[in-house]
């Protein structure tokens, strides 16, 4: 096993047993924890907590246990976004198909009869970590840019509604960057499109590194065109965010011979930000942050515009 790269720890799937009787748990614990990361919990309200401090991939949940049953912290995990697509099975004693019906209806993925065969549940919980994984590779693939392993456009654009949403009932501000790799074309046309993708990752992966807010998003929005997220920042907030990333990419120091305004490349940026007054629309705000890029550009590129 240890020459296995996948049995090492950091990459070991995690399963939460959730069960109010310990002896249960330890009975589990000891079928699975050879292949798994096991994390447990004596109540479902302990369940809910250790699943907020890190989703694991799989739960294991029994049906009845006092204060929160089971039925109610799967409906629980279900009505969050962020822990919906966590699979859930259940470990129960009853067979009423009532019962059964009701936990699939609650949108768990399957479910185990007591007492439980331990090879039943070593192939059951397997199958169900091999589509978990395969699952969260396709949405990774999904959501984000094959080049440059940064959030991709339909990630930027799921993100900017949701964030347009909050806004609106928060009355926070959100603002918005249009970033552009200046004379990226003939950057191409000098030194080959390979060193061109390669200086697309080097910039993506500078600017990702100075974004440091958990909200703040940066996506690769097209070609040669990034965009950023700042829930929650203001116009001058966001002068400042788009500044920094200037002088990052500015910093990198990449040669580009063929750029009439400097010796290394550069990027223009536009900067908007959303007005309590503005129509609810992210077209509207992508709209002005695109026009503050267009007169960036226009007034001699390498530099941050932004629209009041
Ligand atoms: P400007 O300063 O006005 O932005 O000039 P530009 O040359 O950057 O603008 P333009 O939009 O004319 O050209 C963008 C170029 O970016 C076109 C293409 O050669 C390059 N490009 C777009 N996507 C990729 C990519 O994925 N890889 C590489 N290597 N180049 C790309
Ligand atoms: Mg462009
Ligand atoms: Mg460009």
């Amino acid at each position: 096993m240890e020459n296995n790269p996948m049995s090492a720890e950091s990459e070991r799937a995690t399963v939460l047993l959730v069960d109010d009787v310990p002896a249960n748990l330890s009975l589990l614990s000891n079928i699975l924890r050879d292949d798994y990361r096991i994390q447990l919990a004596t109540s479902g309200a302990k369940a809910l907590e250790l699943v907020a401090a890190g989703a694991p991939d799989l739960i294991l949940l029994d049906v009845m246990m006092p204060d929160m049953d089971g039925y109610e912290v799967c409906k629980r995990l279900k009505s969050d976004p962020k822990t919906r697509d966590i699979p859930v099975l259940f470990v129960t004693a009853q067979n009423q198909v009532e019962d059964e019906e009701l936990g699939l209806t609650l949108g768990a993925m399957d479910y185990i009869h007591k007492p439980i065969s331990p090879p039943i549940i070593k192939a059951r919980v397997r199958n169900h970590i091999a589509l978990k994984l395969q699952t969260d590779a396709l949405k990774r693939l999904s959501l984000f840019d094959g080049l440059t392993n940064i959030p991709n456009r339909r990630h930027f654009d799921n993100t900017l509604d949701n964030e347009m949403h909050r806004a609106i009932r928060t009355q926070y501000p959100l603002s918005l960057l249009m970033i552009d790799v200046d004379y990226f074309k003939p950057f191409n046309d000098c030194y080959g499109h390979g060193t061109g993708d390669a200086c697309l990752i080097q910039i993506a992966q500078a600017m990702q590194a100075v974004m440091n807010r958990p909200m703040d998003l940066l996506a690769r929005y097209g070609g040669e065109e990034f965009v950023t997220l700042l829930p929650g920042t203001n116009l001058e907030g966001a002068c400042k965010v788009a500044e920094t990333l200037r002088q990052t990419v500015a910093s990198l120091k990449i040669p580009h011979a063929l750029s009439p305004i400097s010796e290394h490349v550069t990027i223009s940026i536009g900067v908007a930000c959303r007005a309590q007054s503005d129509p609810k629309s992210t077209s509207y705000l992508l709209r002005r942050a695109d026009q503050a890029l267009y007169q960036a550009k226009h007034t001699g590129r390498n530099q941050i515009r932004h629209i009041e």
